[in-house]
């Protein structure tokens, strides 16, 4: 799977995303994946598989920001 710095086809932001596995010709980061509206249906989501469960914004945002940072300190240890 690939990981990389790109503009997110989401939001438009450029970030770290991974390949949407509903959509493989978009490039989507954590947050719009997280808060994406086909999450329940998504056999795999891309950020965060783990989390099936239907969340508020703010509560998705807050583990997207979890999400990344773990990821960042990986990256950069
Ligand atoms: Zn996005």
């Amino acid at each position: 799977m690939s990981l990389f710095w790109e503009r997110c086809s989401i939001c438009g932001r450029h970030r770290l995303v991974k390949e949407c596995w509903l959509h493989p010709e978009r490039n989507v980061c954590p947050y719009c994946c997280i808060t994406c509206p086909e999450r329940n249906d998504c056999p795999n989501p891309v950020w965060l598989p783990q989390l099936r469960i239907r969340v508020t914004r703010r509560e998705a945002r807050k583990e997207a920001e979890k999400a990344l940072e773990e990821l960042l300190a990986k990256l950069s240890g």
